[in-house]
């Protein structure tokens, strides 16, 4: 493909991709595929000669939408909302262009910049503290990671070597002293939290308890505080909590303030996964979620769940930098450069060398929409779930589950497990609307999440629709 044809291949795509997003509401949300589809529709080797443009564009549809769950569907009510707008696809666009890896400053001194730019405007939007702010001066700031779930392991890693720092041991240096420290710490979570907690302290081969929940399924911060006495008195070193703001299971928010005071008095790191929820911070009237954020060491959200920015994008922040450039850094001849020192090298932050320059579709999307469009953006979805829940409430067979926090809406028939797990069942094969569910306390219950940019009212009366409709069909079938 030489570039004339890059132009005309170039328009024809984003000619599909607007049609595709805007006919959305015509497609099943769910493929109707069996696993191994694929082997029917492309060939077992690559072709030996190149293939003209058309002919893969003529394949779209047959390969990729044949098998496609339509994640921006407005009727995509599964897991939590993952982003998409037109100027975050313009941003991704410019990346691919670009193909630089901005692991040094000098590799790509705007990829650095303007993503240290994009973090400090980020943390202003949330009302995050200033010390997370590069431009603070306070020691703090911010990068992009590609998910929650490597921003949680960071935070493990970084604050493991922060104990080792302050007991005098080199992380780097072959010493008895530090794997006796390593084999003696304890991470500290909810049982609410997300599975990437745990899938960090496996990574990092880490101790992880479990803290019980309290009735609003926040952290039980009493659990906490017993459990960390316990495990001194055992020897052990506590030394990370990792809070959540929203889970997943029902958008629950742990309380920061009691659980950063009591870190405080142990000297704990304390680490926020709002990968979710963090993102409504936007708006003035939810940042009471986040009261005792003086307190944390580090903050991750992804604005590829709810802002607007596509995947990948996971903001992460930390309130000493040196922490984290300490905790990673490997320096050979090759990397290094005569600018060091004087501004970060983003391969100091993050596990990979290699980074794209993502930071180019928060520009886009921040520019684009303006912190009021992203506000009216939260607010909408908000709106649509507390509609979702009106119409859960004007039937009594159903219950709501947990207050409606945010654009999440957990709820279940009342009865037992099986009649729900059959009611979503039914629900999910009709390929009309997609819920997936979760279980608290042994309890089934469905998540309805407001997920696409583009679902509006109707949508939702639709999904209550098909809710109701397979709700009687499968009461009818229970009661005979
Ligand atoms: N943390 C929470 C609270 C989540 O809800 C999720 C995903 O839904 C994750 C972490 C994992 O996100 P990621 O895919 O960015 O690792």
């Amino acid at each position: 493909m030489d570039a004339d044809q890059f132009r005309i291949a170039g328009k024809h795509l984003i000619d599909y991709i607007a049609d595709y997003i805007e006919s959305l509401r015509t497609r099943p949300v769910l493929p109707d595929v069996k696993p191994g589809y694929i082997n029917d529709v492309v060939p077992s080797e690559a072709p030996e000669d190149g293939e003209p443009w058309i002919d893969m564009f003529n394949d779209i549809e047959e390969v990729v939408m044949k098998g496609m769950t339509h994640w921006h569907s407005p009727n995509f009510h599964a897991y939590f909302p993952t982003a998409n707008s037109y100027p975050a696809i313009c941003g991704d666009m410019l990346s691919g262009a670009l193909s630089c890896i901005g692991f040094t400053w000098n590799a790509a001194p705007s990829c650095t910049e303007l993503e240290m730019k994009m973090m400090d405007w980020f943390a202003q939007m949330l009302g995050l503290p200033d010390h997370f702010c590069f431009g603070s001066g306070k020691g703090g700031g911010g990068v992009i990671q590609s998910t929650a779930s490597e921003s949680t392991l960071i935070a493990m890693l970084c604050s493991r070597c922060e104990v080792l720092q302050d007991r005098g041991v080199d992380h780097k240096v072959e010493d008895e002293a530090k794997y006796d420290i390593l084999s003696r710490l304890v991470a500290y979570t909810s049982c609410q939290s997300h599975s990437s907690v745990e899938k960090a302290s496996l990574l990092s081969a880490t101790r992880l308890r479990m803290i019980a929940s309290n009735e609003q399924m926040g952290m039980d911060v009493n659990a906490l505080r017993s459990q960390i006495l316990v495990d001194r008195n055992h020897g052990l070193i506590p030394f990370i909590v990792i809070a959540t703001l929203g889970t997943t299971n029902t958008c629950a928010f742990d309380d920061l303030q009691s659980i950063g005071i009591l870190c405080k008095e142990e000297g704990i790191w304390l680490h926020v996964d709002a990968a979710y929820a963090g993102s409504a911070f936007v708006c003035p009237e939810y940042r009471h979620y986040m009261n005792g954020i003086e307190h944390v060491d580090s903050f991750s959200v992804n604005p590829h769940k709810w802002l607007l920015v596509n995947f990948d994008c996971n903001a992460f922040w930390v309130r000493d930098k040196h922490l984290i450039e300490d905790a990673f850094n490997v320096n050979p001849v090759y990397l290094k450069h005569e600018n060091e020192g004087k501004i970060p090298d983003y391969r100091h932050w993050q596990i990979p060398l290699g980074r794209r320059f993502r930071s180019l579709k928060m520009w886009f999307v921040f520019r684009s929409y303006g912190v009021k469009g992203l506000q009216d953006h939260i607010r909408k979805q908000i709106k649509l779930a507390h509609l979702f829940g009106e119409l859960l409430e004007s039937d009594t067979r159903f219950e709501i589950v947990d207050e409606i926090r945010m654009g999440l809406v957990c709820f279940r028939l009342k009865g037992n497990n099986e009649l729900n797990e059959n009611l979503i069942k039914r629900i999910n094969r009709s390929r009309n609307i997609f819920l997936t569910p979760t279980k608290v306390n042994d309890r089934f219950i469905i998540r309805f999440a407001v997920c696409a940019r583009t679902c509006n009212e109707e949508d939702i009366r639709f999904a209550w629709s098909v809710v109701q409709k397979y709700a009687n069909i499968v009461l009818t079938e229970m009661n005979g």
